[in-house]
């Protein structure tokens, strides 16, 4: 297992053990769900327009690096 991080725009750092990086953005996908986005949204972006599960999960897949 290795640990990977993916990056908010917001500063906002979340980290998962993976076997690889495919699982560490499958992790990611399922923690970020339409209730994960929206919880984070209201706590590191308030008064911003929530964004779909599609434009997330596409940063996601961006985003990850091994950490
Ligand atoms: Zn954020």
């Amino acid at each position: 297992m290795s640990a990977f991080k993916m990056t908010c725009v917001c500063g906002d750092t979340m980290t998962v053990d993976a076997a690889d990086r495919a699982g560490a953005v499958a992790q990611f996908k399922g923690m970020m769900d339409e209730k994960g986005i929206a919880a984070h949204m209201k706590e590191k972006h308030p008064g911003k327009p929530v964004i779909s599960v599609a434009d997330c999960h596409a940063m996601i897949e961006k985003q990850v690096v091994a950490a």
